[in-house]
This record gives C-alpha cells, structure tokens and sequence, in this order.
C-alpha cells in the first residue's frame, strides 16, 4: 500500500493540538509505517513537495497571513481536517470577536498595565495584517472533517487517521471527547 501524505499547520493556535498529536504515543511507530509527512512544524518542511492526502489545520484565522496558509492547504489537499476547538469555532483567539478590532488593539497595546506607554501600534508591511476578527476554518474553506476538543486526544487524531488511511468510516466515540 502507498503511503498517504500528511500536512499539518498551526494558523491562530497555541501547539496544543500538534502536541497532542505526539501523545499517540506508541503508535506514532505504526502511524509512520502509513504515512509520510510533508510540510509541516513536525518536519520543518516549509513548502508543499508534492499533492497531499491529508492536510491537519490546527487555529482559526486571525490575519492574512493565516487566511493565505489555510487557502494554500486547501488547494494543496485532498482532505481537510480542523483538528480543535481554535479551527473549528476560532477558540481562545476568538474571545476578542465581542471587540471592535481597534478596541482589540487599544486595549492590548495602550490600555494594560505592561503596554509601551508611547502610545504606539506596530505596523509594518511585512507584519502580517490583522483581521476584524479570528474566523473559524470552515467559514473560509470547505473543510472535510472536524476533530472537537482542546485539544483533540491523541487517541481521537489516532482513530481518524486510521480510518481515513484505511477508508473506513470516520466514526468517533462521543466519551473521547474532552476539553481540558
Ligand atoms: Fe490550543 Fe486548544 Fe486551540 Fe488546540 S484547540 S490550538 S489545544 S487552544
């Protein structure tokens, strides 16, 4: 059987999900006997080498730059998967979403006790421009199959991968899913 290619990406993410993906442990050796990883944080690949089978989003959109990535996933993917709760609904980034974007930014850099105190927003052309608010994956890309939970268990991104590799049916069980 050839090996299925695996992309991954952290967008508007903390790593918790990636990390969770290495708490599977032992099968990591059976998963790697499977598939072969392209770009990805878990290789370092930066750019997409070939066409990929399927392609892990962890994190929402929360500026262009992630817009750009989640796009390039798509059109580089055959499935896509929004792996936790940030790329399926936006998550934690998602909080300032009840916030104007300049009330965000007020806030963040003139208003904490740890702000610059010179009244100042960074901007540059090559710092990636934030969006009016961090968007959930599928409301950009059709995304093929959501993973819940913060973060996915290892075990839940374990049984999907094996049923897509095998094309079974991607069934998870609800006592799986957790939040903490
Ligand atoms: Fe981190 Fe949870 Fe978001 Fe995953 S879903 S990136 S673990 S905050």
């Amino acid at each position: 059987m050839d090996k299925k290619v695996i992309s991954t990406i952290s967008l508007a993410g903390c790593f918790g999900c990636h990390m969770s993906f290495l708490d599977i442990d032992l099968k990591l050796l059976e998963l790697i006997e499977l598939v072969e990883f392209n770009r990805s944080p878990l290789t370092d690949i930066k750019t997409f080498s070939k066409r990929i089978d399927i392609g892990i989003i962890e994190g929402g959109c929360s500026n262009d730059e992630n817009v750009k990535v989640l796009k390039d996933f798509r059109k580089n993917c055959d499935i896509l998967i929004s792996l936790g709760e940030c790329a399926i609904m936006g998550g934690l980034p998602a909080l300032r979403n009840h916030l104007t974007l300049k009330e965000c930014l007020e806030e963040a850099y003139f208003n904490v006790p740890t702000s610059n105190h010179n009244q100042t927003i960074p901007r540059h052309e090559d710092l990636p421009q934030l969006l009016d608010k961090v968007y959930p994956c599928h409301e950009l890309v059709k995304i093929d199959y959501f993973l819940p939970g913060c973060p996915p268990s290892g075990e839940i991104i374990w049984q999907a991968l094996a049923a897509l590799i095998k094309n079974d049916k991607l069934e998870i069980s609800k006592r799986l899913i957790k939040y903490d």
